[in-house]
């Protein structure tokens, strides 16, 4: 992930406190724009992001922590939410100016046509979810519902866009949640595999061992061969021994 330091001033920002992230909110934004030039206007702009991913895949990570520290980029949701722009016009103007291509999708029950993210955008998004889920302890859950949810629906998931939280928004479009959540799932079906054969590995070394053959079988009952002189000296001394116990009494 190539990431560009430009943080904005602290005093921007809300404090968490103890508001812990509950999960990532995306974002189109900035047309056309060179993520340098977005994250120098976001200085002076009311609403702003943690992230910034230009349309060459390069992060721009505008909050010094983003731990303690909220954007302001979703209405009601900032304390508890990271946000990320990726950088895109969102809708086609009438006469084409930009070369992307465009996907036609429905958001709120509405049929529109959207500006298609570049792969290296969505590659880059990608990295930088796992990388927050990863370090905020979060399961990658990514919602694909075309339309706004409740909030206790939002809290079932990690990775959200803006239009699940308002109505009156559209980025960033259904296509990058729907490719983020078949990477997702890719990702814990491929761990799931690498588990399972991790234990099958385990167990093949931790077999437990083989019930032991009854004692008679396993072990042969040696019977030594007593010489004859042997044989004639005990007999000798138990006759001395008889002899002598007649004697004493
Ligand atoms: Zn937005």
């Amino acid at each position: 992930m190539n990431t560009v330091k430009a943080y904005l001033p602290a005093e921007k920002f809300y404090q968490r406190k103890d508001n812990t992230i509950r999960r990532i909110v995306l974002h189109w934004n900035g047309a056309e724009r060179r993520g340098d030039d977005l994250a120098r206007r976001m200085q002076t702009h009311k609403a702003f992001y943690d992230y910034i991913i230009d349309r060459s895949g390069v992060v721009y990570q505008l909050n010094p922590d983003y731990t303690k520290l909220a954007a302001k980029h979703v209405r009601s949701n900032n304390l508890w939410t990271v946000g990320i722009c990726l950088i895109s016009p969102g809708f086609p103007p009438k006469k084409p100016k930009y070369p992307w291509s465009h996907i036609e999708e429905t958001v709120h029950g509405r049929l529109a046509v959207h500006t298609l993210f570049t792969p290296e955008q969505v590659d880059a998004c990608w990295e930088l979810c796992q990388y927050i889920c990863t370090d905020l302890s979060l399961e990658m859950d990514v919602a694909i519902e075309p339309r706004k949810l409740s909030a206790d629906v939002l809290d079932e998931y990690t990775i959200t866009g803006h239009f699940q939280h308002q109505l009156n928004r559209r980025d960033p479009g259904l296509n990058l949640l729907q490719e983020l959540d078949q990477r997702a799932q890719k990702h814990y079906a491929e761990k799931h595999l690498e588990s399972a054969a991790a234990q099958n590995v385990a167990g093949a070394t931790l077999l437990p061992p083989k019930p032991a053959a009854p004692l008679g079988l396993a072990v042969p009952v040696i019977t030594k061969r007593v010489p004859w002189y042997i044989k004639l000296l005990r007999a000798a001394i138990d006759w001395l021994l008889k002899l002598h116990l007649k004697a004493v009494k």
